[in-house]
This record gives C-alpha cells, sequence and structure tokens, in this order.
C-alpha cells in the first residue's frame, strides 16, 4: 500500500494544471484556468481549475475533486493507479510506489517478470543482428520501427536457446519460465516456444505483458501463429490485442475499433487511429 501521507505529498507537488493540461486543453483566462468537460458532452469551457485550491469543477455536470480524481475519472482506473499515473508525470519517486498494487501471489509476480523480461529481450533481439530476419519481415510489412516501439514488438532468436539461457542469467527460474509458457521441453532441453519468429506482445489492463502471439517469418508448414498457452495470467479468449493502448485512446477518440487481427490494428494505426483493438 501507499501510505497517505506519500499520497498527499504527490498532490502537494503536482500542480493541477500541469497534469490536466497533459489529458485536455486547458485555457487560461485572466487568472483562472477553463477547460472543456470531458465529463460530459461539453460545448463551452465549463471545467474550471482552482490554482489556490487545487481542484477542479465543472458548473455544467457538477464533476469536480482534486488531482487524483481527475485522472481516476479520465482514464477510469483506481485510485491508487491515478496516484501513480500523477506522481509519474510529476517525476516524483518512492520507493513506495514501486511496489506492486494489486495482490498476486509470489508464484503469479515471478511469472509476469518472466513474461516483461522476456518481452524486453524480444524487443531488444529485434535491433541486433540476430533480429535481422524479424526486422525485414516487419520492413516488408511496412511497420515502422517507431511502431515496432509502440507495440513492443520483437524476435525470438532461432536457436531457441540463447533466449532461455539469457533469461535464467537474470535469475528467472525454469519453473517461472514454463507457468509463464515461454518454454517447451524438447529432448531433455528447454527451448523457447517462440524461436524464429517475430514477437507480439500481448498485455493485460494493468499494462503488464501476459502472453505473446509469435508469428512465422520462413515459409515452413509449420503453424502461421503460435500464441501462449492459457497460464495463471493469461486467458486467450479474455484478451484484446492492444487493449493497453487502446484503453488510453478510446478516451479522446471517443470510440474503439474491434478488428479480426493485429494487422488491422496496424493498418488502422498508420492511419492515425490509435483506438483499435484484435481479437485473438
Ligand atoms: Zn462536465
Amino acid at each position: 500500500m501507499i501510505s497517505p501521507e506519500i499520497i498527499e505529498e504527490i498532490r502537494q507537488k503536482a500542480n493541477i494544471v500541469d497534469v490536466i493540461s497533459s489529458y485536455i486543453e486547458v485555457i487560461k483566462k485572466g487568472n483562472s484556468y477553463l477547460a472543456v468537460c470531458p465529463f460530459h458532452n461539453d460545448k463551452n469551457p465549463s471545467l474550471h481549475i482552482s490554482t489556490s485550491k487545487q481542484i477542479f469543477k465543472c458548473f455544467s455536470c457538477g464533476k469536480g475533486g482534486n488531482v487524483f480524481t481527475f485522472v481516476q475519472d479520465y482514464e477510469k482506473i483506481p485510485f491508487i493507479d491515478a496516484v501513480r499515473k500523477v506522481a509519474n508525470l510529476i517525476g516524483f519517486h518512492s520507493d513506495e510506489l514501486d511496489k506492486p498494487v494489486r495482490a498476486v501471489d509470489n508464484s503469479t509476480k515471478q511469472v509476469l517478470s518472466a513474461l516483461k523480461e522476456a518481452s524486453v529481450l524480444y524487443s531488444f533481439t529485434l535491433k541486433t543482428n540476430q533480429g535481422t530476419k524479424g526486422a525485414e519481415y516487419l520492413k516488408k510489412r511496412n511497420i515502422s520501427e517507431d511502431m515496432s516501439d509502440y507495440f513492443s514488438l520483437g524476435y525470438c532468436p532461432e536457436d531457441g536457446e540463447s533466449s532461455i539461457k539469457i533469461l535464467r542469467a537474470k535469475n528467472i527460474s525454469i519453473e517461472s519460465l514454463d507457468k509463464a509458457g515461454i518454454v517447451v521441453r524438447e529432448n531433455n532441453r528447454f527451448l523457447d516456444r517462440f524461436k524464429g519468429r517475430v514477437i507480439f506482445p500481448l498485455f493485460n489492463e494493468y499494462d503488464e505483458v501476459v502472453g505473446f502471439s509469435a508469428r512465422r517469418i520462413n515459409d515452413s508448414d509449420e503453424a502461421k501463429y503460435v500464441n501462449s498457452i492459457n497460464t495463471d495470467v493469461f486467458n486467450k479468449s479474455k484478451v484484446l490485442y492492444n487493449y493497453q493502448n487502446a484503453l488510453k485512446e478510446a478516451h479522446e477518440a471517443g470510440y474503439v475499433y474491434v478488428t479480426e487481427g493485429f494487422m488491422d490494428v496496424f493498418a488502422l494505426y498508420q492511419s492515425g487511429i490509435k483506438s483499435s483493438v484484435a481479437l485473438m
């Protein structure tokens, strides 16, 4: 838990005008600040922001609160996540903020950590010589490096062993890798399930990697896509591709496109639409 003292410290250090400005346009009028209210269908700027009181109030729909309430209601996230967001925005650091907010057991924590480290490794590999084939594939699909970064795309080394070795060197146990669905056992060896494939990480609403979808890039008759198996943190039928980004973008756009596949999400992104998800 984050202590009330830390929450109060963040509230005092944050400037509500700056925080709200990072979400919507804020207009300065004399000594006061106004904005078009995002909580109702506002035509005029009805949302008033008081710098002296560090609160906001909409004189049309009545919505009001402090810096945390705004972020909480705007992003539709739990209060404690709003506190973290604000801390992030103002560059406030505290060890307390790094503690997990959700009550996840130790084993789940390790599985999530294995998935995160694997995702980081795959993304890194994509930018190295080992990832050339993956990079070429994405280039052919008109997926720019910026897009690769935005969607945290990656490539799993072909040998199937080096990624596992690196992950184990990072103190991630085979057990966690197994529970995370990353390894397969083959002739008494542990190999990466996604070897030689382009990696599309899948996220949950907490922006945590919960699994992967991996596409083959050669002409073999292997399955075109290999998805993570269902694990403690991943259930294929409950995951939407690009959910974590669409969640934020949909607030501004006011809609979400539901598409059939990743490539649809990328195509929409290329035409400036970020609020789309794909079914798994
Ligand atoms: Zn309003």
